[in-house]
């Protein structure tokens, strides 16, 4: 496991650093379950002040951790300022709600007055990927930091400029020494972090292997865990859409990060009437990208977070075409190349028969589907191993309303292509994973509530 920046424009190497050892490992857990220990006996109001803190120096270094941010995984310099500002008002959205979120709820039951007391469970694992590597730290550290549970994390190898920025704003905030700390280790090291008693639970975001090999170590271990897992998201277009605002959004839908987003619209499913104006529609967005330096404001498609990633996505895409699929648009040859850019393409007539049609596309790739009607389209969104989140577009609010209970999935954004709010729960179900982040759900994820009945 070697834990180093390669930029992905330049595909050189930056920075190497070195790894934790067990008895790094065994300090860093120390420290963190003493900090529990005091924690539990202690009111939030503290911590609720240093989160507020942490949101003005993430706010105030908003250059500086978004430079972090490209340097390590490619992507353009202005979708990594907006991250750091994403992360910074997730740590103020739960400074903002913590009495709410931490409040005993107090209630008669035939024994007495019965309270349920939000209670921390003690140190969190986080295992974090690159896509993005502020936000998705900051998603399992602010909820759990108010709450009481110290965190320690292992984010991915390609970003450790990341993982070591988010710890060093965190300190310049005010936050205590064990509540929240990095560590370069191994997947073994990982598993032992697992089993450690003082360890109550585990967090991970990225793939299904990742997942299903995380919750195998948990379960064996007794400990919670909450699993983000990757997506195939469908993007529907109903027969009376309205086409001017699919027209303002449906490139960033697919390409925003490079098309690196677990909730990328990554499925477009259109009624016959649309299904032309839209594939146009898509043509259009992927063909006038401009590829170039994420650094360089004019640059609007990134390189992928490496090289090793562009080389999987095209081998991904040779095989859905070898499998029947239709290049729409695009062409594989100048994709071909030892950068880390992938040239955006288009599959149509994917048959159920082509494993393109069951896979997550994690880039420039939008599959595109002709249905007959509303509930080919609902049909064929749940034709998914995943179940992320979804659009869809109506001309009836309500229609789309019922529409979206049908889709099974974590979420799902009427008339709009959503992105992602602090106060929004995110998360899915089927391979997608369970646990929520964000949100008043992402504050119960390891939240114990401890009943005390009294007379
Ligand atoms: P990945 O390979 O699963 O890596 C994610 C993290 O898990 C990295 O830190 C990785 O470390 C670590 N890891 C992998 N296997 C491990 C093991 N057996 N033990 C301990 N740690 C392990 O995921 P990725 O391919 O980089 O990320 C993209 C995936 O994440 C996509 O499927 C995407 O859809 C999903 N995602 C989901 C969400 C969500 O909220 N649902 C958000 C973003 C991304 P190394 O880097 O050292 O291998």
């Amino acid at each position: 496991m070697v834990y180093q920046i390669v930029n992905p424009y330049t595909n050189q190497v930056e920075k190497v650093y070195d790894n934790h050892t067990d008895d790094d490992v065994e300090k860093t857990l120390a420290k963190a379950h003493d900090l529990y220990q005091q924690w539990r006996k202690d009111t939030i109001l503290k911590r609720v002040d240093i989160l507020k803190q942490v949101s003005q120096v993430l706010t105030d270094h908003v250059d500086e951790i978004a430079t972090a941010i490209t340097k390590d995984m490619g992507k353009r310099f202005v979708e990594a300022k907006g991250e750091v500002l994403t992360s910074a008002d997730i740590a103020n959205y739960y400074a903002e709600h913590a009495y709410e979120f931490t409040g005993t709820k107090t209630f008669d039951s035939r024994m007495g007055k019965a309270q349920l007391v939000p209670r921390p469970i003690g140190i969190i694992m986080a295992v974090e990927p690159w896509n993005f590597p502020i936000y998705q730290l900051m998603r399992v550290f602010a909820p759990n930091y108010l709450l009481g549970n110290p965190m320690v994390y292992k984010h991915a190898s390609n970003t450790p400029g990341s993982a070591v920025i988010f710890e060093e704003m965190l300190k310049k905030a005010g936050v205590e020494e064990g509540a929240c700390t990095n560590l370069f280790v191994s997947y073994e090291q990982v598993n032992q972090i697992i089993a450690d008693p003082r360890v109550q639970g585990v967090a991970l975001t990225g793939s299904e292997r990742a997942g299903s090999e995380i919750a195998a170590e948990a379960g064996k271990n007794l400990k919670r865990s909450s699993l983000e897992l990757g997506g195939s998201d469908p993007f529907i277009v109903l027969d009376d859409a309205n086409l001017d605002e699919i027209q303002k959004i449906i490139g960033a839908a697919r390409l925003f990060n490079a098309g690196q987003v677990c909730t990328s619209s990554k499925r477009f499913i259109v009624t016959e009437k649309n299904y032309q104006g839209i594939l146009d529609m898509l043509t259009e967005a992927f063909a006038n990208v401009k590829i170039g330096d994420p650094f360089d404001d004019s640059t609007t498609l990134a390189p992928l977070s490496s090289y090793k990633a562009k080389k999987n996505l095209v081998k991904q895409v040779e095989k859905a075409i070898e499998n029947g699929a239709t290049l729409a648009y695009g062409d594989m040859a100048s994709n071909q190349g030892e950068d880390s850019f992938f040239r955006p393409v288009i599959l149509t007539n994917i048959t159920q028969d082509n494993p393109a049609y069951y896979e997550e596309f994690f880039g420039p790739v939008g599959q595109v589907y002709q249905v007959k009607d509303e509930q080919a389209a609902i049909d064929l969104a749940n034709d998914s191993v995943y179940g992320l989140s979804g659009v869809l577009f109506t001309g009836s609010v309500e229609k789309g309303e019922a529409l979206a209970k049908q889709i099974e999935t974590g979420s799902v954004h009427v008339n709009s292509y959503g992105g992602t709010l602090a106060e929004l729960p995110f998360g899915g179900v089927k391979r997608s994973g369970y646990g929520r982040e964000l949100g008043s759900l992402g504050m119960e994820t390891f939240m114990h509530q401890e009943l005390i009945v009294s007379r």
